[in-house]
């Protein structure tokens, strides 16, 4: 199988998913990408949409512990990948019902991240802010802990790097935990790179 390489623009494929071809390189964009000379076509490798939720209460947000891979109990937001038919909203939404139990509804856009750190492929978090309007909270099938967290409680296993930038920008100053990483992630983001390590 060949490797996945986040960033790159080729996607791992080696077949056509249409035609059961081949598939060869070609430019498109000024980047390589995958084609199907039979079927015309030039597979994109774009990264996955996903979406959840910042929900405080008392000045503590509610974090997810992770039951199944990647990084097995470590902590998230609330969050998951979008369904074909569904708009972010919808499935931020559905991800917090599914991880915690409650019933939300959307009071705003929080923040958009890219989620470069996933060994399954890259992501594009959206997250909004959200307030609980029902349910009990309680963990759901694919998580192991739901628990609300104030600043200096946060856990430092938290499990991607657009999780961790938006904790950053959620309390700032006041977390008792610091990762090299997210100031990195945010410099690929904005294509700044003033940082060391980029
Ligand atoms: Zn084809």
């Amino acid at each position: 199988m060949t490797e996945h390489q986040p960033f790159h623009s080729l996607g791992p494929w080696v077949y056509c998913p249409l035609c059961a071809g081949g598939l060869s390189i070609t430019e498109s964009e000024e980047l390589p990408r995958r084609f199907c000379a039979r079927c015309d076509r030039v597979y994109y490798h774009n990264p996955v949409p996903a979406a959840g939720g910042v929900i405080i209460v008392d000045n503590r947000v509610l974090l997810v512990q992770r039951k199944f891979r990647p990084r097995v109990g470590e902590w998230t937001l609330p969050a998951g990948f979008l369904e074909y038919f569904e708009t972010p909203e919808h499935c931020a939404v559905r991800e917090v019902a599914e991880e915690t139990g409650l019933a939300t509804r959307i009071d705003g856009l929080f923040g958009v991240y890219a989620g470069h750190d996933d060994p399954r492929f890259t992501a594009l978090l959206v997250l909004y802010r959200m307030t609980a309007t029902g349910g009990q909270l309680a963990p759901g099938d694919d998580a192991r802990e739901a628990r609300f967290f104030s600043a200096d409680e946060i856990p430092e296993n938290i499990a991607f790097l657009a999780h961790k930038t938006a904790l950053c920008d959620l309390f700032g100053g006041s977390l008792k935990v610091s990762w090299a990483e997210p100031d990195s992630a945010r410099a690929r983001m904005t294509g700044k790179t003033g940082g060391s390590d980029v």
